[in-house]
């Protein structure tokens, strides 16, 4: 067996992507290994989202140089490849700046690994691969064998045709493409199969999904879950991320009518103040978002909530940032994400000339996080003496324990025997650690 190391950046859909890739490069001899030195071909799945987060690409090929090095001298061969959303926005870039690579391909093409590989091997050929056959990826997809654990992703929804001012992904992604639902289900049965019981659907805007069935009919994500949840094994679904203006009437009320959906949604907002909203191109108000909220809460009222923030995006005043953090307490989140706005190529935001000065953005990021956090410090102390039901997913660290999540996507740490791994059982909450809780079966 050659030696395969993939290393994944970013987002859920990156870690979907893959496994896919380890599906794809199977047949070829390629089998898993849990560090790159070594190697007969490593994959650095990235992403471009961030500044950071594509500076951390362009240091990991560094170290990968010298682990090449190495291989030859002993008479072997590393093949270094780009995937990931870097290798879509800087292809010819990569392989400029940095020798060592040898291959770099885009999300929507990595289905042409295994021929570009050869070509490599010959010594010819392109070693850019960055189109958006988008229909004709999953076409050409392997069916699903990695180990899928308890928890698998299911990606159902690609792209994005949203076009904030910040983002890239419309550009890295391409246009929004929804994948047809009989294919979407007959790899749930197959994940199903192989011991996932809990299906996270990924689209970068997962609710805006629109499939359409062979007899030409069009699935929404709410018709999609329902249809899920009548997998016998499937035990719980979720999805993510999901965009304000595509939250359908359907869906909400999916939340309150069918039991497997989970009642933990990850819907970003960014920003709590109009001018920036509109600046940013999202297309709703803060009020909107308010009103939305409370729609959801009606019909769901223990329903958590998560959230994307961007501080510093361009012309932030204080009266704008003071509007973000009224918005967190109003909504009251159970876990967030939060970041600096970051200047990227290509992206309008990135041309206007009110960028907000770093020490700013670091100063309102603090302030912000320190909010989040207290928010979810009071969402995990109120799970404390209730009794939960717990999904379990793996081992703990600490041998006799066992690790699952709430309903509420909380991590949960109980002294419970491995047979429990993949099943639901009520847990007693008794207390919790900084990012997560511990209890015991009830
Ligand atoms: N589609 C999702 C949505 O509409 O919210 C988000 C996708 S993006 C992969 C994840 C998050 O990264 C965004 O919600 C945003 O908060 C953050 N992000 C995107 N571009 C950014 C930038 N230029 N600077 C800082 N954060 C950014
Ligand atoms: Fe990016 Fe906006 Fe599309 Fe989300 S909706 S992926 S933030 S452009």
């Amino acid at each position: 067996m050659k030696k395969l190391f993939i290393k994944t950046y970013g987002c859920q859909m990156n870690a979907y992507d893959s496994a896919r890739m380890a599906d794809l490069l199977a047949p070829l001899g390629f089998a898993g290994t849990e560090a790159p030195a070594g190697a007969d071909m490593v994959i650095l799945n990235t992403c471009h989202i961030r500044e950071r987060a594509t500076e951390k690409v362009y240091s990991e090929l560094g170290r990968l140089r010298e682990l090449k090095d190495e291989k030859a001298k002993s008479g072997g061969r590393m093949i270094v490849a780009v995937a990931g959303c870097t290798g879509q926005a800087e292809g010819e870039e990569i392989i400029a700046r940095a020798p060592v690579v040898d291959l770099v391909v885009g999300p929507q093409s990595y289905h042409r690994l295994p021929e570009m590989i050869a070509r490599i091997a010959r010594g010819q050929g392109e070693r850019v691969e960055a189109d958006f056959p988008a229909l004709e990826k999953f076409d050409s997809l392997p069916e699903a064998v990695s180990d899928t654990g308890v928890s698998a992703f299911l990606t159902v929804q690609e792209g994005c045709d949203k076009f904030c001012t910040f983002c890239v992904v419309p550009y890295t992604r391409g246009p929004e493409h929804s994948r047809a639902p009989e294919k979407i289900l007959a790899e749930a049965r197959l994940l199903s199969a192989r011991g996932a019981r809990e299906i996270v659907l990924l689209g970068q805007n997962v609710n805006a999904y629109r499939g359409t069935d062979a007899k030409g009919a069009a699935w929404s994500l709410a018709r999609l879950i329902e249809k899920l949840a009548g997998i016998k094994e499937i035990l719980r679904i979720r999805y993510t991320t999901s965009h304000p203006r595509d939250m359908g009437e359907d869906l909400i009320d999916a939340h309150a009518g069918v039991a497997k959906l989970m009642p933990f949604l990850h819907l970003p907002v960014q920003s709590g103040s109009d001018t920036i909203l509109e600046a940013m191109n999202r297309r709703h108000s803060a009020a909107d978002y308010r009103r939305l909220i409370d729609d959801i809460r009606d019909k769901r009222p223990d329903m958590a909530f998560s959230s994307d923030f961007i501080v510093g995006f361009p012309g932030e005043s204080d009266p704008d940032f003071e509007a973000t953090l009224q918005l967190v307490r109003d909504v009251g989140y159970a876990q967030c994400f939060s970041f600096k706005y970051s200047p990227r190529p290509g992206t309008p935001a990135a041309a206007q000339k009110k960028q907000v000065a770093e020490s700013v953005k670091t100063a309102r990021l603090e302030i912000l996080q320190k909010l989040l956090l207290a928010q979810q410090d009071q969402a995990n102390n109120a799970a404390i003496g209730l009794t939960l039901d717990v999904l379990f997913e793996k081992p703990g660290r600490r041998a006799g324990q066992i690790v699952g999540r709430t309903p509420y996507l909380q991590p949960v740490h109980v002294d419970a025997p491995l047979s429990l791994i993949g099943s639901i059982r009520p847990v007693h909450i008794e207390a919790r650690t900084a990012n997560s809780l511990k209890g015991r079966l009830a």
